[in-house]
């Protein structure tokens, strides 16, 4: 059913948006260069995962 707009208060409103990002943050730093990077992934900077270089910078 339509609720109209102004019975849904600000602090409501805004409430129910607090799940609303929060999503794939996942961001841990770097052990070799201490740049952010993705959790679980090859570092983009350095190119080494879990101290490994993988991939050739
Ligand atoms: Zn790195």
């Amino acid at each position: 059913m339509a609720v109209p707009q102004r019975r849904t208060s600000k602090t409501r409103r805004d409430k129910r948006r607090t799940h609303f990002k929060l999503e794939v943050p996942g961001m841990v730093k770097c052990e070799q260069c201490a740049e952010l990077k993705l959790a679980h992934h090859v570092c983009k900077s350095c190119g080494t995962y879990k101290s490994r270089e993988i991939v050739k910078a």
